[in-house]
């Protein structure tokens, strides 16, 4: 188990845009049905493109646990 600040999403806000996948120069972001979901939490560099490219302020980063499955939390 590792432990980074990586961004959070906070599904009850979350519109689905994708414009979080978008913004990500590291493809850490994917979509998962109609929300967005961090896929790839080793790879976060917290350039925090996603927290600025979200337009409902749903993504925020904070230290947060994961594997190679994903996020623990
Ligand atoms: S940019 Fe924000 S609203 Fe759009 S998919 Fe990502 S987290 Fe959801």
């Amino acid at each position: 188990m590792s432990k980074a600040l990586l961004p959070k999403i906070d599904l009850d806000l979350c519109i689905g845009c994708g414009a979080c996948v978008a913004s990500c120069p590291y493809s850490v972001i994917e979509m998962d049905g109609d929300f967005a979901k961090v896929v790839r939490p080793a790879d976060c560099r917290q350039v925090k493109d996603c927290v600025t490219a979200c337009p409902v302020s749903a993504i925020t980063m904070e230290e947060l646990e994961y594997d190679d499955s994903g996020l623990k939390s």
